[in-house]
């Protein structure tokens, strides 16, 4: 489904990705590990079309979208869930949501969509006409994740969703995105929480400095002797 291959990408001149060459197939989740400032949240933005490719090719189903407008590679149907949830504080839970379609026919579908969303996550239904700065991170993240699936996308990326929330919250976002990969939709995952991540995944790439440096099955990651030592603590 998507391709990375030999994609180089950064800041201006600095490339943070050197050559990473990156696959996920459909109905796969895939994560991301790695450090603080691996280049993580950069490889999520260039695929979104944030960050342009210095070098390399970007396919989604078969097409190179490597320089595409981000609007036009959401309309593909990738989307990304941004770290720290970056939800409208001011905004209701409501217009939060609504935002996520804004894309798609305008209100064509809308209502639906809405439902749908809600039906996943029954405690933000119950609070869609709250601010969303009142709700909890917990809440908040949920929020962030249905607004990800208003534009119904077929891949949806999640950077670092554990970020800042306590583990019982955690434990309840990894098993939304499971709930999310069985109904179909393809997840790929950058994560510092590199134990609760690979156990949710299929696979998983370790991302070193910009730099693939392993990639295996998520269960043989679990197992090996660096991915424990340097990010297990084992
Ligand atoms: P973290 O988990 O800390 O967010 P990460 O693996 O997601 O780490 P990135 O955010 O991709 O890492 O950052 C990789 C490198 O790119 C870092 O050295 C960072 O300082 C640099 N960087 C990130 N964003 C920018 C930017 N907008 N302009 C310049 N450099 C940036």
């Amino acid at each position: 489904m998507l391709q990375l291959n030999n994609v180089s990408a950064g800041y201006g001149a600095i490339n943070v990705l050197e050559d990473v060459d990156l696959s996920v197939e459909e109905g796969e989740v895939v994560t991301i590990v790695g450090g603080n400032g691996a280049g993580k949240t950069t490889t999520l933005r260039t695929i979104s079309g944030l960050v342009t490719p210095n070098r390399g090719e970007i396919r989604f189903e078969g097409q190179n979208i490597a320089g595409m407008a981000s609007h036009d590679i959401v309309d593909l149907g990738i989307t990304m869930i941004p770290e720290a949830r970056q939800l409208f504080p001011d905004m209701t839970v409501r217009e939060n949501l609504q935002m996520g379609a804004y894309r798609r026919g305008a209100q064509e579908g809308l209502k639906q969509r809405l439902e749908e969303v809600v039906a996943m996550f029954p405690r933000i239904g119950e609070r869609l006409d709250q601010r969303a700065e009142s709700l909890s991170g917990g809440e908040q993240q949920m929020v962030a994740i249905g607004r990800g699936m208003m534009a119904r996308p077929r891949l949806l990326m999640f950077d670092e969703p554990s970020l800042g929330l306590a583990p019982i919250i955690v434990a309840q976002v990894f098993e939304v995105i499971e709930r999310i990969a069985r109904t179909g939709t393809t997840v790929l995952i950058v994560e510092q929480n590199v134990y609760q991540t690979l156990k949710a995944a299929d696979r998983g790439y370790v991302l070193e400095n910009g730099r693939v440096t392993m990639a295996d099955t998520a269960d043989a990651l679990l197992g090996n002797d660096h991915v424990r030592r340097a990010y297990l603590g084992i």
